[in-house]
């Protein structure tokens, strides 16, 4: 298949609009137009994964961070980065990161924590605000269940685990059509009044030219009346971090060990044990330290990410147990995820996990 039917697809699930302003996540090296047939999958795309693409003829890399963070401007070989992007293009390898774009959704990497964990009830820790917007429009009685129907089907309506909310009331609207006009009720010229249904419902922004269109599409009047509202709600959907609930509470060392077994981790930096039992535990894959207070405010007996450094870890301050597991163990899972979700997809597509292991971190123990 063509390249950009993956990346499509992939964006339909992360779209590029949800990632943080500093990341660089979408196509970074290929054509859209390539053909691929196998997708190697990875957390990191280092020179041993596009060797390995190259040997088990993958035409795409599929990783979660991106290989091109910064710009380049020299293209000599020096760095691994430089090297990388120049044996792929050498190769015809596509490059494509899915990062914080992916973070960032309800089924995302810190959902993929959470199941290995065994926490239930989750939720996004940190909404992301302004990233819905609400429509109005009116639409004559006959035909408020098509455009219901439309708005519903092109992605509006949805809030929380509810699909197709809207809120409708009757009333009536009035229009004169100039002479250049050929209403669909009503003649040029006179004023026409017409029962109409008001109807609201709220929409993800990045959906708002599809939305439109679908209205405008199954809407009977020439000039369709709607009115934008920018909303300053939170999208429970899309944002940082995770947060659930353990079935049982277990004491903080057992749930260390138990942390241990499930992520595979040789160790974990933590703070001082609050005497507190772990019930409930917030999750944030990669370096989530900038979530810490969201995480004692949601009521989290512990915090699960990584990278913390150590005048960070005296932030915990007796109020929560921080668990550093490690960037990749923290993250490790992610691949699964992406396996799982291109093979869902694409059934006739392969895809293969890679066997490097790219964590840079090595553990002297
Ligand atoms: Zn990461």
């Amino acid at each position: 298949m063509k390249l950009q039917e993956l990346t499509s697809y992939l964006e339909s699930l992360a779209p590029l609009a949800y990632q943080e302003d500093y990341d660089n996540a979408g196509l970074i090296v290929g054509r859209p137009e390539m053909e691929v047939h196998r997708a190697l999958v990875s957390l990191d795309c280092t020179e041993a994964v596009v060797n390995e693409a190259i040997a088990t003829n993958c035409q795409v890399i599929v990783s979660h961070h991106p290989i091109v963070f910064r710009g380049l401007k020299k293209f000599n070989g020096k760095t691994y980065v430089e090297r990388v992007v120049e044996k792929a293009i050498r190769n015809n390898i596509a490059i494509y990161a899915i990062h914080t774009n992916l973070d960032n959704m309800m089924a995302g990497v810190n959902a993929k924590i959470c199941e290995t964990l065994g926490l239930k009830n989750c939720r996004i820790l940190s909404p992301k605000h302004t990233l819905l917007k609400k429509l109005v429009t009116y639409a004559p009685q006959s035909h408020a269940d098509a455009v219901r129907n439309a708005l519903f089907a092109a992605g509006a309506g949805n809030i929380g685990n509810y699909s197709e909310t809207s809120f409708n009331a009757e009333g009536t609207g009035t229009f004169k059509g100039n002479d250049q006009t050929n209403p669909y009720v009503g003649e040029p010229g006179k004023r026409h009044l017409e029962n109409e249904v008001r109807i609201e419902t709220v929409y993800p922004a990045i959906l708002e030219s599809k939305i439109l269109m679908a209205l405008v599409l199954n809407h009977p009047y020439e000039e369709v009346a709607y009115d934008l509202y920018s909303l300053t709600n939170q999208n429970q959907q899309v944002g940082s971090g995770m947060i659930g609930e353990l079935d049982n509470a277990l004491a903080e060392e057992a749930f260390l060990y138990h942390v241990k077994e499930k992520m595979h981790c040789h160790v974990i930096r933590h703070t001082e044990y609050t005497g507190k039992s772990v019930k409930r535990v917030a999750v944030c894959g990669g370096a989530g330290g900038f979530l810490l207070k969201q995480a004692i405010a949601a009521g989290a007996d512990v915090f699960i990410t990584a990278d913390y450094k150590y005048h960070e870890f005296f932030d915990a301050d007796g109020k929560v147990l921080i668990a550093d597991v490690g960037h990749f163990e923290s993250e490790q899972f992610t691949q699964q995820l992406l396996y799982e979700i291109i093979t869902k997809n694409f059934t006739n597509f392969a895809v293969r996990l890679t066997e490097v292991n790219t964590n840079p971190v090595k553990y002297f123990i």
